[in-house]
C-alpha cells in the first residue's frame, strides 16, 4: 500500500492490523497469508451515491450517502451506518475494516461493512430527519437486503432512524425482512440490543480484571468517555456492578465528578433525554455542585485517580499525553467501547506499559474495540437469527448469549496472543495482537476456501 496517507483513518486502521501480524509469528507460520492481506485489504464494493431532501423551509438540500461493502467471506455484510458530518471514504473504509474482523470475533455468521452519511442531525427537526433517512434508503435499499447487507445504526443513527429506513425499505422493495438491526420490539427488533454495546464491553473487561487478579469492579473508579448508546449502558452495568463512575463527555465537552462524587442512574436518564432531544451535555444541569462541567475538553486528563478507563465516544478520542495521563492516574485497564478510540501513540504506550511492568499488578492492559465492543454487532447478529427463525428469544436468552461471546471473544484473543506472540512468563497476553490475528485468521481461511485468494506457497 501506498504510504500516503490520502486515506488517514483507513490507513491507521490498516497499519495498526499489520503491524500486530508483523510482530508476531503468523507469517513466518503462514507466510501466504500476505496474500490474504493484500486481497482483504480492498473492499469488495464500494457504493457512493446522493441524497436530495428538501428542509423545513422548503429549500433543497444535498448530502454524500455511502455504503462499503468490504468483506462477505463470513456472511451478508454487517455493520452500522453513521450519520455525521466528518463522514467520508476513509472514515467508512476504516470503519469497515474494522468490523470485518470485529465481526468475526463474534463466532456468527456475519460480514463486514459500513455506510453513512455526511449529514448532520444536529439541530435539525425531527421531520427533516425523517425526510433524509427516506431519501437515503430510497436508494440505499437497491443495495441491501437481508442476506445480501444488514445495515444497523452507529452515531447519529438509533432506533427512530432505523424506524423510518426500515419503512422505507419496506415499501421501496415491497418486502418485510431482516435487513437491518436494531429495530422496535414489536416490529422485529431484539430485546438488549440497545444495551449490547455498553454491556458486552463491560461483560468483556470483568474477564479482564478476574484474568489479571484484580477482581471485580465492586468499588472500582471507572472514567467513561461519550455520552450516546455505548457509554449510557456501559454506566448503568458499572453502577449495577458495584462501579464508581467518575465521568462523561460529548464533543463539545465533559463533565467529571467532584471529590466523592459520582454519575447515578437518574443522571444517565437525565442525560439520555437530552440526547434524544439531540441536546448537549452542556444543557445538563451541574448546579448541585457534584460535577465540572470542562467545556471543550476530553476527561482523561481531569477525572483523578481511577482504575479502568472506557472510551466510548468516538475515534482517536485518547491521544499519547492522555495515554500518559491515565497510567499516572492509576488506569490499568483501558477497553475501547468506541471504534479506533485509541490513537497509535496511545496504544503504544499502553502496550510498552503491559510488557515493562510483567509479573507486576501495576502493569496496564488494553483492549482493542474490536474485540471489546463486538457486543453491539453480537446481538446484531442475534437479531438476524430470531428474524430468520420469525421467533423473538427472551431478554435473559439474549444477554446469557452476550456473555458467552464476549467470553469467547477474550479468550479467543488471549489464547491466540500466547499462540503467536512470544509473552514472557508473569506477562499479561497483548489483546490487541491476539484479537488482530484471530480475526484475521478466521478471514483469511474463508477467504481461501471460496477462492477469494490462493497461493503456490
Ligand atoms: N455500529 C456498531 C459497531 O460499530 C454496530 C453495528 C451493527 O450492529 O451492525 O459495531
Amino acid at each position: 500500500m501506498s504510504n500516503l496517507p490520502v486515506e488517514p483513518e483507513f490507513q491507521q486502521a490498516y497499519n495498526e492490523l499489520v503491524s500486530t501480524l508483523e510482530n508476531s509469528t503468523l507469517f513466518q507460520k503462514n507466510p501466504e497469508y500476505r496474500t490474504a492481506l493484500k486481497v482483504v485489504s480492498i473492499p469488495e464494493r464500494v457504493v457512493q451515491f446522493r441524497v436530495v431532501w428538501e428542509d423545513d423551509k422548503g429549500e433543497l438540500q444535498v448530502n454524500r450517502g455511502y455504503r462499503v461493502q468490504f468483506n462477505s467471506a463470513l456472511g451478508p455484510y454487517k455493520g452500522g451506518l453513521r450519520f455525521h458530518p466528518t463522514v467520508n471514504l476513509s472514515i467508512l473504509k476504516f470503519l469497515g475494516f474494522e468490523q470485518i474482523f470485529k465481526n468475526a470475533l463474534t463466532g456468527l455468521m456475519m460480514g463486514g461493512g459500513k455506510g453513512g452519511a455526511d449529514f448532520d442531525p444536529k439541530g435539525k427537526s425531527d421531520g427533516e430527519i425523517r425526510r433524509f433517512c427516506v431519501s437515503f434508503m430510497r436508494e440505499l435499499s437497491r443495495h441491501i437486503g437481508a442476506d445480501t447487507d444488514v445495515p444497523a445504526g452507529d452515531i447519529g443513527v438509533s432506533g427512530r432512524e432505523i424506524g423510518w429506513m426500515f419503512g422505507t425499505y419496506r415499501a421501496a422493495r415491497n418486502s418485510f425482512e431482516g435487513v437491518l438491526t436494531g429495530k422496535g420490539l414489536s416490529w422485529g427488533g431484539s430485546l438488549i440490543r440497545p444495551e449490547a454495546t455498553g454491556y458486552g464491553l463491560v461483560y468483556y473487561v470483568q474477564h479482564m480484571l478476574e484474568y489479571a487478579g484484580h477482581g471485580t469492579f465492586e468499588g472500582k473508579r471507572v472514567a467513561l468517555s461519550g455520552s450516546g448508546n455505548v457509554a449510557q449502558y456501559a454506566a448503568l452495568k458499572l453502577i449495577e456492578l458495584g462501579a464508581t463512575v467518575v465521568s462523561l463527555s460529548d464533543s463539545k465537552g465533559a463533565i467529571v465528578a467532584k471529590d466523592g462524587g459520582y454519575v447515578t442512574p437518574a443522571d444517565i436518564a437525565a442525560i439520555a433525554d437530552l440526547k434524544v432531544d439531540r441536546k448537549a451535555l452542556t444543557e445538563f444541569s451541574v448546579e448541585d455542585g457534584r460535577f465540572t462541567y470542562i467545556e471543550g475538553a476530553r476527561p482523561w486528563v481531569h477525572v483523578g485517580q481511577v482504575d479502568v478507563a472506557l472510551p466510548c465516544a468516538t475515534q482517536n478520542e485518547v491521544s499519547g499525553e492522555e495515554a500518559k495521563a491515565l497510567i499516572a492516574a492509576g488506569a490499568k485497564f483501558i477497553a475501547e467501547g468506541s471504534n479506533m478510540g485509541c490513537t497509535q501513540e496511545a496504544i503504544d504506550i499502553f502496550e510498552a506499559d503491559r510488557v515493562a511492568k510483567k509479573g507486576s499488578k501495576e502493569a496496564v492492559w488494553y483492549a482493542p474495540g474490536k474485540a471489546s465492543n463486538a457486543g453491539g454487532v453480537a446481538v446484531s447478529g442475534l437479531e438476524m437469527a430470531q428474524n430468520s427463525q420469525r421467533l423473538a428469544w427472551t431478554q435473559e436468552e439474549v444477554d446469557n448469549k452476550l456473555k458467552d461471546i464476549m467470553k469467547n471473544a477474550f479468550e479467543n484473543g488471549l489464547n491466540t496472543a500466547k499462540e503467536y506472540v512470544e509473552t514472557a512468563e508473569g506477562e499479561l497476553p497483548s489483546l490487541v495482537a491476539g484479537s488482530n490475528i484471530a480475526g484475521f485468521v478466521k478471514v483469511a481461511r474463508a477467504m481461501h476456501d471460496q477462492g477469494d485468494w490462493w497461493s503456490k506457497l
